[in-house]
């Protein structure tokens, strides 16, 4: 894949990718090995957003599937992912990587809130930021925070590491035949409705001219890789 030259980019990590196959929610080993990949493009100079999911613990959706009240349930979901950035934090401080955590639910005693310039700032002095809490409202996700979040601080493009090398014509786990995209647009994966990211996640990248990245983050090493164009990835433009 081709990939343009970014400087700043936001990774938009899903509560499923810090699963191990031991069926632990937080796997270290795994969360480990990421904050390893998110170290290394730190250390080639690359300026990083980091958006975690909440999904390996907790989704509204879920909740409101065995009658819990949606909005209630999506709050939960939320704070899952704040346990997330935390954890996220954790491992890439343990090898040496300064960040901060911005959660869009102000929570003083665990970490900042969410504040663009403070980002900014921290993005300036190198640090790692890790934004929680989606765009901090029920009914949304947290591909719409990373849209989002990538709209604000001015990312060049936002990179959705996921299980699969990038955006197929049908599911490439059920459907052999299926066929890998190496470009398409916002449009097409609105109107097919491809599984790239929520439909108001990709219309948000659309109206702002903001890349999106899909590429397999459970292979070590990959995102250095596609940031330098030599992995397989999709890249959704316009
Ligand atoms: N959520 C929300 N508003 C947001 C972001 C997330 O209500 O802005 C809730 C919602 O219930 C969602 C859960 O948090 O199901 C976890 O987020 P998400 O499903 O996006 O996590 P992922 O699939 O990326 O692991």
């Amino acid at each position: 894949m081709n990939t343009p030259a970014f400087k700043r980019i936001l990774l938009k990590l899903s509560g499923e990718v810090l699963m191990g196959e031991g069926g632990l929610s937080i796997d270290p080993d795994v969360i480990a090995r990421v904050a390893a990949e998110i170290a290394d493009v730190r250390a080639q100079g690359y300026e990083l957003c980091v958006v975690v999911g909440g999904g390996n613990i907790f989704r509204g959706i879920s909740g409101a599937a065995r009658g819990m009240d949606r909005a209630t349930g999506d709050y939960m979901g939320m704070l899952a992912t704040v346990m997330n950035a935390l954890a996220v934090q954790n491992a890439l401080e343990q090898i040496g990587v300064e960040t901060r955590v911005q959660s869009a639910i102000p929570m003083a005693s665990v970490c900042e809130p969410f504040i663009r310039r403070r980002a900014e700032r921290h993005l300036e002095k190198g640090r790692i930021v890790i934004f929680a809490a989606g765009v901090g409202s029920p009914f949304f996700t947290t591909d719409s925070g990373a849209a989002l979040r990538a709209a604000e601080m001015k990312c060049d493009a936002l990179f959705k590491g996921t299980s699969v090398d990038g955006v197929y014509d049908a599911d490439p786990k059920k459907v052999p035949t299926a066929t890998r995209y190496e470009t398409v647009t916002y449009d097409r994966v609105l109107s097919d409705n491809l599984k790239v990211m929520d439909a108001s996640a990709v219309a948000l990248c659309r109206d702002n001219n903001i890349p999106i990245v899909v590429f397999n983050i459970r292979e070590r090493g990959n995102l250095a890789r596609v940031l330098r164009g030599q992995a397989t990835a999709t890249i959704v433009q316009a």
